[in-house]
């Protein structure tokens, strides 16, 4: 299974493990609403690399974090006008940027999608005996133990029930190994075909 770019939960249970994906809907609200620490260093060489006035977005970032630092709500410096992060492949990128929801303490609830993640953990972990929860961002443990086909079932029923965003299934399937294997009921494209109007967005 192939973990990078995806933030996701890795469910370990006994003997086997589910992985629930996160899926960001690149709302933009994250980034209208913190403004990561930066070095001055820092600011001034992102600056240059995105062709910026650095002396100009030295003082935005600076005028933006005294606000910040005074309790009021700031939008990232290098958030685009298009609600794009223009500095998302930039090596400076924050890793708190790169794992949020999950970086924010226990995670941000404030992520529309991010509480959606937690309801469908729970319920797929909803009276399990003993199991480990881990976050990509801090247990980046790559080992994968496929479920049984029965055990696959029982979750894919109780994923479903919690009612996750196509998007989100077609993600489950792929990253569980669940998808592509031909004749096989568990795929997005059977599930598709019998629940054309069964989902939930999120
Ligand atoms: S608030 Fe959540 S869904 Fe919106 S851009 Fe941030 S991580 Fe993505
Ligand atoms: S650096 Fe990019 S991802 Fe991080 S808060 Fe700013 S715009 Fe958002």
């Amino acid at each position: 299974m192939e973990y990078r770019g995806f933030l996701f939960t890795k469910i370990e249970f006994r003997d086997f493990d589910i992985v629930v994906p996160f899926v960001c809907t690149c709302c933009g609200w994250c980034c209208e609403h913190y403004l990561p620490r930066f070095t001055e260093s820092e600011v001034l060489r992102i600056a240059e690399d995105a062709h910026r006035q650095c002396d100009d977005t030295l003082r935005q970032y600076l005028e933006g974090y005294e606000k910040k630092r005074h309790g009021r709500d700031v939008r990232c410096v290098f958030l685009l006008a298009s609600g794009l992060c223009g500095i998302h492949d930039h090596p400076l990128r924050p890793e708190v940027c790169r794992l949020y929801p999950f970086s924010f303490r226990d995670g941000d609830e404030r992520c529309p999608p991010f509480r959606n993640h937690r309801r469908i953990v729970a319920a797929l972990t909803a009276n399990a005996g003993t199991l480990e929860l881990y976050d990509s961002s801090f247990c980046p443990d790559e080992e994968f133990r496929p479920p049984s086909e029965g055990r696959a079932i029982f979750f894919w029923k109780r994923f479903i029930a919690a009612k996750p965003s196509p998007v989100l299934v077609r993600k489950y399937l792929v990253i569980n190994e669940l998808d592509g294997v031909p004749g096989n009921s568990l795929s997005a494209g059977h599930f598709i075909a019998q629940n054309n109007s069964g989902y939930s967005r999120q």
